[in-house]
């Protein structure tokens, strides 16, 4: 299986921004790459003829839903996915389990890729709870054939901490024991820590955020990415 490498910009870089670094950057043959800009740049980070997720999408199919985007919306873009449950919404927006589920059903159920993030928060980490944490968060979640989950625990986000490679493969091998899905490390992900953790048995690729704004970062990702694709 190749090794999927999916960059999550969060809340940067608008349309001419999106445009100049998909000028810039070419997906290395052998990885699947992904790119998830803000809804805003959605269609410039299309025009390059990337793979483009959206960061969020709803259960509904239209209605009175002030700052949401449907499935259907998104597919009349051309957009091939969605994140859903991301650790800063659900810290920052109100985001629970249960929405996330709902968001994920839905937008699999419309025909797109979804990428459903999990993982514990330090303090949930500290209290030896990690696997209560994941074993609820991916409880809501039925397997199917494009949902991919993403492990990221919630400590190791925009912090430049990362897991260790053994900490990572542990969460990855619990999550695969209760949902058969590929599972996305994410978390401080880096050219130099890349190789390390997409070598774990079970990772099979990586959510990448603050590495995936720079051209050169991400690239340096994919190119391992598709080294161990072909390995
Ligand atoms: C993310 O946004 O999903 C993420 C993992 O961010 P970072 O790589 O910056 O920790």
């Amino acid at each position: 299986m190749s090794v999927l490498i999916a960059g999550n910009w969060k809340m940067y870089k608008g349309p001419a921004e999106a445009i100049e670094f998909c000028r810039a950057f070419a997906a290395p043959a052998g990885a699947d790459v992904v790119v998830c800009p803000p809804y805003a740049s959605l269609r410039e980070a299309m025009s390059s003829g990337l793979t483009v997720y959206a960061q969020n999408v709803h259960w509904a199919e239209e209605g009175a839903f002030t700052g949401e985007v449907s499935a259907g919306m998104l597919l009349e873009l051309g957009v091939a996915g969605s994140i859903v449950g991301h650790s800063e919404r659900r810290q920052h927006f109100g985001e629970t389990d249960e929405t996330t589920a709902r968001r994920a059903e839905r937008a699999l159920e419309a025909g797109l890729g979804v990428i459903a993030c999990v993982g514990e928060t330090e303090a949930e980490r500290e209290r030896d709870e990690t696997e209560d944490v994941l074993r609820r968060q991916v409880s809501v979640l039925s397997p199917h054939d494009r949902l991919v989950v993403a492990y990221e625990p919630v400590w190791a986000i925009g912090t430049g901490k990362t897991a260790t490679p053994q900490m990572a493969q542990e969460a990855h091998a619990l999550i695969k024991s209760l949902l058969a899905a590929p599972v996305l490390y994410g978390g401080s992900v880096k050219p130099e820590n890349a190789e390390e953790l997409l070598s774990q048995p079970d990772v099979d690729g990586a959510l990448v955020g603050g590495a995936s704004l720079d051209v050169d970062s991400f690239t340096a990702i994919c190119e391992t990415a598709a080294r161990l694709s072909r390995s």
